[in-house]
């Protein structure tokens, strides 16, 4: 008989731009593989239907990165599973109601969490509701390699790890291997897909022809050393005796709106573009040689499958610390954390070590998983037909278990 079209309900949060990144990712995904079999939601379901502290994660998120030790102290007091869960389950008890009304307005078939903080009150208000076996509740982790154990629950139907470091983590915290999959970090088709010439890009984005070209950003939020880097990189990239650039330089900001301003107002010797939040970020990539960021996950990812050596210039403490060996020990890039050190590195890049950068860009490409995404929506859709023609799933509005607790 004719299939439902089936709902599929992605929660995010728009902390930092990596999340909403992933969470775009898979249902353009879906989109391209599936059509019309899924109608998918992205939801910030804290944001919409919590208060504080869970409808602010984003403010806090922003606070606490600017006071990175404050979050270090966080991440890693928040590990113990008895912590964290008692933590949830209090905030989970005093939202349930509202968090409760957001996914059943959605009537989900497959909820795919991609927040470290969205597998454990979504699964509860499941159970509470009889559904946990009608929904398939997957989790996609978007860190690379160290983790927060939230990200880890013993009840999903699939975890998607994008490293076997990360799966061997989740196998230690209980999760049976049947319930793991590895293919990599869900990034956007339009990275993985797009045959971009450089030179096509070079022309489209206005930038000189010839040139070597290193992009700086910092994440969704323009954060890390990126001024100082860009001075630093200002000098060691004009060449004095001959009074002419070796390089170019593009400087992504994101939404970091006053240090875009900051920049405009210097003066330049080199080539440089500034910009603020770019939507189409494949084609900077694409038009650049080498990429200089702090170690979020999704610009390493996104770096990697365009073949970009990385400079790692900084790490959130915590879940992106491990993200620097993962590219360091893979020959992919380097670490460092003074803008004078990078800025000499990409000078030598650009003129004496040019073997060196062909070298990483290879290692880059190796390291790639540009098909991860596919593979994911593949899996989760292999998942829906096992469960057989989806029967229409008995959402109730009222919450048995919210009235047994309050
Ligand atoms: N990004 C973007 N436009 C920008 C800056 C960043 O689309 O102007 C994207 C970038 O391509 C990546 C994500 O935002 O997909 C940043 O994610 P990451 O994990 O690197 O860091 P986060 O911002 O989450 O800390």
């Amino acid at each position: 008989g004719a299939e439902r079209t089936k709902n599929v309900l992605i929660l995010m949060s728009d902390t930092g731009g990596g999340h909403r990144a992933s969470a775009e990712a898979i249902r353009d995904a879906f989109q391209l593989e599936y059509g019309d079999e899924y109608r998918i939601f992205v939801k910030d379901v804290w944001k919409e239907y919590t208060g504080w502290p869970l409808n602010d994660m984003e403010g806090q998120y922003k606070f606490m990165v600017k006071h990175v030790q404050l979050w270090n102290v966080a991440f890693h007091s928040t590990s113990p599973r008895w912590i964290h869960s008692a933590y949830l389950a209090a905030i989970a008890a005093f939202y349930a109601k509202e968090v409760e009304a957001g996914l059943m307005e959605y009537k989900p078939d497959i909820i795919i969490s991609v927040h470290p903080l969205m597998q454990h009150i979504p699964l509860w208000v499941l159970k509470w509701q009889g559904l946990q076996k009608k929904v398939i509740f997957v989790t996609v982790i978007t860190d690379l390699n160290t983790c927060h154990r939230t990200w880890f629950h013993p009840s999903v139907n699939r975890l998607y790890c994008p490293s076997e470091e990360v799966a061997k983590r989740a196998l230690l915290d209980g999760l049976d291997e049947s319930q793991i999959s590895v293919f990599g970090l869900p990034i956007r088709p339009s990275f993985c897909r797009a045959v971009l010439s450089k030179d096509d890009l070079r022309i489209e984005l206005e930038m000189d022809p010839h040139l070597p070209a290193v992009l700086l950003m910092g994440g969704g939020e323009g954060m890390g050393p990126v001024k100082k880097t860009a001075k630093a990189l200002g000098e060691s990239l004009f060449d004095k005796e001959l009074e002419k650039p070796i390089g170019q330089l593009v400087i992504i900001c994101g939404r970091n709106e006053s240090l875009a301003t900051t920049l405009k107002s210097l003066e330049w010797k080199i080539p440089v573009k500034i910009r603020g939040f770019e939507k189409q970020m494949e084609k900077w990539m694409g038009a650049c040689d080498c990429i200089i960021t702090k170690a979020g996950p999704g610009t390493i990812a996104e770096a990697l499958i365009r073949g970009l050596p990385i400079i790692l210039n900084d790490y959130i403490p915590g879940q992106e610390k491990g993200n620097v060996p993962y590219v360091v020990d893979n020959g992919a890039g380097v670490f460092t954390r003074s803008p004078k050190e990078t800025a000499r590195i990409v000078a030598e890049w650009f003129s004496t070590k040019t073997d060196e950068l062909k070298r990483m860009s290879e290692n880059a490409l190796k390291l790639a998983q540009p098909n991860a995404v596919f593979d994911i929506v593949k899996d989760i859709h292999e998942l829906a037909c096992q469960r057989g023609p989806l029967a229409n799933i008995p959402y109730m509005l009222t919450s048995s278990f919210s009235s047994l607790i309050y």
